[in-house]
């Protein structure tokens, strides 16, 4: 932990503490980039496992019928 992260309001360029919402010194509301990335994280995943869920099944009961009418 030897390396301090600091960062800069874009409006009045102060150097903040990181982790504030809200600038000190000229009450400039800072981005939060790190919810914007868990939401699209959270969407990905979710899609990521229903697609799992549905057509991972979905294509075994198709590999398995079309197994059974070459068979016939
Ligand atoms: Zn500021």
């Amino acid at each position: 932990m030897d390396k301090i992260v600091v960062e800069y309001c874009p409006k009045c360029n102060a150097q903040l503490p990181p982790g504030l919402e809200k600038c000190p010194v000229c009450g400039h509301r800072m981005p939060s980039k790190s919810k914007d990335e868990i939401t699209f994280r959270d969407i990905f995943w979710l899609t990521a496992t229903i697609l799992g869920f549905v057509l991972l099944p979905m294509l075994i009961i198709i590999g398995i019928v079309v197994l059974i009418i070459w068979l016939l």
